[in-house]
Formats: structure tokens, C-alpha cells, sequence
């Protein structure tokens, strides 16, 4: 899967994607990414990417030469497949689980990271085929929200992570959150590790962990017991719960 990123500070996502498992992605070839510098598409000799909004106000607008420039540029350069071209906008739509999901499916994602006021209308309204918000609550630029799409949608290609299967049980994954997890040592002040985990019964720990995690959605995330896939065993689990509570 191939990823481009359109930016003013490719540095910033620059150290992100050279560690840890984005770096091993890329490193076995699961993915490909290509960082952007906006202002290499400037057209003027001053280099410039923003300007003041028409009808006044404060803050600046990216231009949509640039941006069309850049998009253009990268989708003529373009291998077959299918390619989504996504604003990072806190006014797109939720970014969760489903959605990084959806985009596996995609071969090519063009990232365009925002700034300053935004970005110039039309690059919205004649360029992109998606708009990602990743929380309602506004960050200074697209740069982390590109990094967010990227690591999670990554995370879930087949092969980048290493323990077969270990994004399914991931909280969100199933619709639940994810139970409880303990390490060594099996006693830490005091406190120890619940005697199931350590019966090596696998039956009883695979039922311990998807109790662990009903209890958690319940308690954390109540609504999400609406929609999750839930067993005979986990609606039982779930009204002793509640009796109990
Ligand atoms: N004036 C804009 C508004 O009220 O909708 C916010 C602009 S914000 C300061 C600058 C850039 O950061 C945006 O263009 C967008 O690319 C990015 N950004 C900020 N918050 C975001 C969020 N929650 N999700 C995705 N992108 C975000």
C-alpha cells in the first residue's frame, strides 16, 4: 500500500515513519511512502503556499495551486489501483477502527495535512474524495491526524504486525475494548496476576480475557454493548453484571 503525505513540514512526520513498526513496514516493503513538501509546488518566486481569506478576518488560507499541482503530479506518477485522496479537516468524518479498516482496502492514499485557517475551498470541493477528522477538537496542522490515518491503517494490513492476529483483538476491533493485560512479576507490591492467566488453561483463559473486556466496554463504554457481536455466554455474563452493579 502506498502512502503520500502533502505537508509545509515533512520533517515533522519525517522521524515518525523511520521507527518502530511504520519503519519495519516500510523497511519489508507492506508499505510505501512518499513525503511532500507543498511549497515545491509554488509557483511564484517567493515560494508562497498561503495567503490572507477574501472578506477579511484573521490567519491564513493554503493556496489551491500548490495542492492541485501536487495531487496531480502524484496521481499521474501513479501504479494501477484504486486511490483515495483524504483532507485532514476537523470538520471530516470520524475517524475510528471501521474507517481505518475501509482504507486497507484502498491501494493509494494521498494525505493532504492542512494549516494555519485551513485550506482554500476548492482543493475541498474539486480535489479531495474524503475528508478525516480525527477528534473534535482542532490541532494546529494535519500532521499528526495524517500520522494517526497512517499508523493505524497500517497496523492493520497483513503481516506488519508481527504476533499473527494481534490487531483483532485490539480494542475496537471486535467492538469491544480490549481486557485486561499483566506481565511478570506475578506479584508486584503486593498486587498479584489473577490465578487464571497463570492455570495454563487455554478455555479458561480465553474466557477470563473476553470477560475482561465485556466488563471494561461496560464500564468504560457502555454504548458499545449496542452494537458489538455478543455470544449467548456474553449476554449472560452482562445481566449477572448489571445484577451485580
Ligand atoms: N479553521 C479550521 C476550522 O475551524 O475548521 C481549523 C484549522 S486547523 C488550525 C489547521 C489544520 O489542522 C486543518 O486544516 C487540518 O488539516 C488540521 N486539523 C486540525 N484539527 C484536526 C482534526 N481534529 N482532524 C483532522 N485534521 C485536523
Amino acid at each position: 500500500m502506498r502512502f503520500d503525505i502533502l505537508t509545509l513540514f515533512p520533517e515533522m512526520i519525517n522521524s515518525y515513519v523511520n521507527l518502530s513498526i511504520i519503519r519495519r513496514a516500510r523497511d519489508a516493503g507492506q508499505i510505501d511512502i512518499g513525503l511532500h513538501n507543498i511549497r515545491d509546488w509554488a509557483v511564484d518566486k517567493h515560494r508562497v503556499t498561503d495567503e490572507p481569506p477574501y472578506g477579511g478576518g484573521g490567519g491564513m488560507v493554503l493556496k489551491p495551486e500548490p495542492i492541485f499541482s501536487a495531487v496531480e503530479d502524484i496521481l499521474a506518477a501513479q501504479r494501477e489501483g484504486q486511490t483515495a485522496v483524504i483532507l485532514m479537516t476537523p470538520q471530516g468524518r470520524p475517524f475510528t477502527q471501521t474507517v481505518a479498516r475501509e482504507l486497507t482496502q484502498v491501494d493509494h492514499l494521498i494525505l493532504i495535512c492542512g494549516r494555519y485557517e485551513g485550506v482554500d475551498e476548492r482543493v475541498r470541493e474539486y480535489l479531495v474524495t474524503d475528508e478525516i477528522s480525527v477528534g473534535d477538537y482542532v490541532l494546529t496542522g494535519g500532521e499528526l491526524p495524517a500520522l494517526i490515518v497512517l499508523d493505524a491503517v497500517t497496523r492493520l494490513l497483513p503481516e506488519v504486525l508481527g504476533a499473527a492476529g494481534a490487531a483483532e483483538s485490539d480494542s475496537h476491533a471486535t467492538g469491544l475494548l480490549e481486557g485486561a493485560h499483566y506481565t511478570r512479576p506475578e506479584t508486584f507490591r503486593g498486587w498479584s496476576v489473577p490465578e487464571v492467566l497463570r492455570s495454563g488453561h487455554a478455555a479458561h483463559i480465553d474466557r477470563w480475557r473476553r470477560e475482561s473486556a465485556l466488563r471494561r466496554t461496560w464500564q468504560r463504554r457502555p454504548e458499545l454493548l449496542l452494537t458489538a457481536e455478543l455470544e449467548e455466554a456474553d449476554k449472560r455474563f452482562l445481566a449477572r453484571l448489571a445484577r451485580e452493579t
